[in-house]
């Protein structure tokens, strides 16, 4: 059987990020994935710009400079069909510059990552989807699975790593998903050629029955992604999703006459959007990084940035635990709580923003609040962007300008009630 030092399961931004790392601290790594790369994902594919440090770090960020990506200054946007509202990341403190996204097709950026992760010496399996893990005392110590021929495999090791994603192996095996009592949403995408951008930007359309993200993605493709609540779909009943996909595209001025000139140039794909929590993981020997943690709607697109993040905090934890020869529930939860205290007030923003969106005349105050108030505007899409910390933003008194331009005493306990 085959024995290494570290397991990762799955090869997105979180499961190479994690063994890139463990590589580099110089342990046996090996990363199993499910699918045959290049493979596709639906995203918004711009990447908070927080995330710039920790891929050149990782030795990815040049290779993907390669691909020749585009580099959004920000984000352009609109509400209920008002004029976009263009905001650029914030100066960074020490930079004349200001930092920019990238916008890279996912097809692309997973395969050049796992290449990445392949040539520094990780043993990578495709094709190997994991079904069940193995214990030794009660601790996770390997994984068994089933090959693309159907034959079964098993490897074992001191710690596993599972980046499964949003539907990870060990979240079915130990019951861990607790789906959110929000509204389901379903989320559309697909690249178009033709699209009239008029800057790069990532433009945001908020209105019913959902917003769409469209930004361009390099060499003359835009990205085009529309998220909607499950009901939306529901009530449209025989429609086929691509046609309803194109309806709701044009059924909103500002962004029809962005994609009107353009035309799709591959079939829609879509998935089920529903954010949901993660309870503890009840054993040893296992640590979860990336959406497999848990996963907030993607309005703010950050995903890949705290994929990559929590991958970075798990590299520290588990490092330690082979100094210490413990891989411990215990031990491993101080990775739980240091990655909590980081993403915490980020989910808590997350969430106050989805709600803000669906309310129409919350939506447009906020709209206004910021087209008269440059410096709240570029705060918040410096944190939204991980490049300013979440404290900035959360607090009553940042979300009250944001509402009403200022604070007012008896339209606090409203918003209490959301920061709930
Ligand atoms: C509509 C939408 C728009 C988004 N837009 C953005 C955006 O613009 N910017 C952003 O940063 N984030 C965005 N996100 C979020 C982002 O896509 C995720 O946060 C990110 O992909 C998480 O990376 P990951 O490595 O944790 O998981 P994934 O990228 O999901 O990778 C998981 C991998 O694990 C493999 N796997 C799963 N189970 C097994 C198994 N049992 N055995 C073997 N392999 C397995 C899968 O094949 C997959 O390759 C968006 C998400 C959605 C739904």
């Amino acid at each position: 059987m085959n024995s290494f030092d570290v397991i990762v399961i799955g090869g997105g931004p979180g499961g190479c990020a994690m063994a890139l790392d463990l590589n580099r601290r110089g342990y046996n790594v090996a990363l199993c994935d499910q699918a045959k790369f290049p493979r596709d994902k639906v995203c918004g594919e711009f990447i908070s710009p927080g995330a710039d440090p920790i891929l050149e770090q990782l030795g990815v960020l040049n290779a993907i400079e390669a691909l020749t990506p585009k580099r959004l200054k920000g984000v352009a946007i609109s509400s209920y069909e008002s004029a976009e509202m263009v905001i650029d990341y914030p100066l960074s403190t020490g930079s004349e510059l200001r930092p920019t996204s990238l916008s890279v097709p996912r097809y692309q950026l997973d395969a050049l990552f796992l290449k990445q992760v392949q040539s520094a010496g990780v043993k990578v399996f495709e094709q190997h989807k994991v079904t069940d893990f193995i214990f030794n005392d009660g601790c996770v110590a390997g994984v068994q699975g089933w090959d693309e021929t159907k034959t079964s495999f098993s490897m074992t090791c001191k710690v596993v790593v599972d980046a499964g994603g949003r539907n990870a192996a060990s979240l079915r095996k130990f019951s861990l998903k607790r789906e959110s009592k929000g509204r389901s949403k379903i989320a559309f995408s697909a690249h178009w050629q033709g699209v009239r951008l008029p800057e790069d930007y990532c433009y945001m359309h908020i209105s019913r029955p959902g917003y769409t993200g469209i930004s361009s993605v390099g060499n003359g493709r835009a990205n085009v992604v529309l998220v909607v609540e499950g009901s939306a779909l529901t009530s449209a009943k025989t429609e086929n999703p691509e046609t309803f996909y194109h309806r709701v595209l044009m059924q909103n001025c500002r962004r029809s006459k962005m994609v009107e000139s353009g035309e799709r140039v591959e079939p829609v794909r879509s998935v089920a959007s529903l954010a949901f929590a993660v309870k503890p993981v009840p054993c040893g020997g296992l640590i979860l990084v990336g959406d497999a943690t848990g996963f907030i709607d993607p309005f703010t697109g950050e995903g890949i940035y705290l994929s990559l993040r929590s991958s970075q905090l798990a590299g520290e934890v588990i490092h330690a635990g082979f100094e210490n020869s413990n891989f411990s529930k215990n031990f491993l939860s101080v990775y739980d709580q240091r990655r909590q205290q980081e993403f915490r007030r980020k989910f808590l923003l997350s969430r106050v923003l989805q709600w803000l969106i669906y309310n129409r005349p919350f939506c447009n105050r906020v709209m206004k609040s910021l087209s008269s108030n440059r410096g709240l505007a570029e705060t918040l899409v410096g944190v939204i962007g991980d490049i300013l910390p979440a404290e900035k933003v959360v607090s009553l008194e940042f979300l009250s300008k944001l509402l009403f331009g200022t604070l007012k005493g008896d339209e606090i306990l409203d918003l209490t009630k959301v920061l709930k």
